[in-house]
């Protein structure tokens, strides 16, 4: 028995039947009914229940049920109250998950040395490749493909290396590729993280109130996914700015001065073999004996990943930029302090300073020169750990996370 196209609005159709004059309706319509409209709806459902359950009635041995969910049609409900028959392999009752049963029973039997089902299942999937079902012929299935270029994606420029880049090559190059050449999502993470530091760029940061009220202008462009969310987020707004505020108080208390110019300082300096390493740095601070200490603010609540014996490659790379004499009025010579500040970081110390670099600018040099060899080149490496599963990380890359269609 096949009942097909039990769509939504067409089975059950709750448009209420009756003649062209409505005498259906008289019954209900006494003084004081109201109406009746409900109720005619209820009575139709009923009919349409009955109908359905009738036609299911006179089937001997199976029930095919068939319906399109796309973003126009939806199933009928009625769909939702039938208990559908495992298939003897978990199941499957859309076009695309018997295409993944099928592919997974294939990719098996050939693991299994299996001749018998690997043919069955390579033939089912052959008839349904016939019939145009997306993903059942096997040029379709991704990583079968030859590999169409070992050339560099982009052979004619040089490298330019951007110190925020350092650790997510570090910690996947693929991602890190990705990420370059087709751009990430950001989310709203990184569109509130902006909004802050152009606010600490542009208003007086010792004043919290200032940065609060420029934070909240612009709070609105950001897209959150619930209203829940906005007002989280929102909520750490004051509290932030609060930390902001008090950090910069502070360090004027101690006689530490930031220029205007000092402010998102930008520089692009040449490194061995043409490659140029851009940024800019959030802010440079000047201590009285003519110290600099570069800082980078960030906005997310946890200490970003860093390298085992560098520590934070970003800093690292401010600090390197500063060496080759890349910010205008801070002497090459000049001693470099790092800090990391994160006034959302979940514990009391909201600063974190970096180790002298004197003491790793070779072996930060010598594994920039590695990473600019690996962003020039036409490998990439894929490292699957931790980071893949973290929501904001590297543009939400997520290919090693989601499981295989054949597993
Ligand atoms: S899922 Fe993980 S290992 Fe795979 S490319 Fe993305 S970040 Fe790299």
């Amino acid at each position: 028995m096949i009942v097909a196209g039990l769509q939504d609005g067409v089975w059950p159709n709750l448009r209420a039947r009756g003649s062209l004059l409505g005498a259906n309706r008289l019954d209900g319509d006494g003084p004081g009914a109201g109406d009746g409209t409900a109720d005619a709806r209820a009575e139709v459902l009923h009919d349409e229940l009955r109908t359905f359950l009738k036609a299911l009635s006179t089937a001997r041995s199976a029930v095919l049920l068939t319906a399109v969910e796309s973003d126009d049609e939806q199933p009928s409900p009625f769909v939702a109250g039938i208990e559908p028959t495992p298939a003897p392999d978990g199941g499957w009752h859309s076009l695309r998950s018997l295409v993944a049963s099928l592919r997974r029973r294939a990719v098996r039997a050939a693991a299994d040395g299996d001749e018998r089902d690997l043919s069955q299942a390579a033939a089912a999937l052959r008839r349904l490749a016939a019939a145009g079902v997306p993903g059942a012929a096997t040029g379709e299935w991704a990583g079968l493909a030859p590999i169409s270029t070992t050339e560099r994606l982009d052979a004619v420029e040089a490298v330019h290396a951007s110190p925020s880049s350092l650790q997510s090559l570090e910690d996947c190059e693929v991602a890190w590729v990705i990420d370059r050449v087709a751009g990430s999502t950001g989310g709203q993470a990184a569109g509130f993280g902006t909004i802050v530091h152009e606010a600490v760029e542009q208003h007086d940061a010792t004043d919290p109130l200032e940065l609060e009220q420029a934070i909240g202008a612009r709070f609105g462009e950001l897209a959150h996914e619930s209203s829940w969310e906005a007002a989280r987020q929102r909520g750490d707004i004051a509290p932030m700015t609060a930390t902001i505020a008090d950090y910069f108080q502070r360090l004027r208390g101690l006689g530490w001065t930031v220029e205007t110019a000092d402010r998102e300082a930008r520089f692009s300096v040449e490194l061995e073999g043409g490659a140029t390493l851009n940024g800019s740095i959030d802010w440079l601070e000047h201590a009285p004996g003519g110290t600099v200490r570069v800082v980078d603010l960030k906005t997310g609540k946890r200490k970003p990943d860093e390298h085992a014996e560098l520590g934070n490659l970003q800093l690292r790379a401010y600090q390197l930029a500063i060496a080759l004499g890349g910010i205008a009025g801070v002497p090459p010579q000049a001693a470099t302090e790092a800090r990391l500040f994160l006034p959302r970081l979940e514990r009391r110390e909201k600063a974190i300073d970096a180790e002298p670099f004197e003491g790793v600018r070779e072996r930060f040099e010598a594994h920039l020169a590695e990473a600019v060899a690996a962003m020039g080149g036409a490998d990439f490496r894929a490292v699957p750990a931790e980071h893949c599963f973290e929501r904001f990380a590297h543009g939400q890359c997520a290919i090693h996370v989601l499981p295989e269609v054949t597993e």
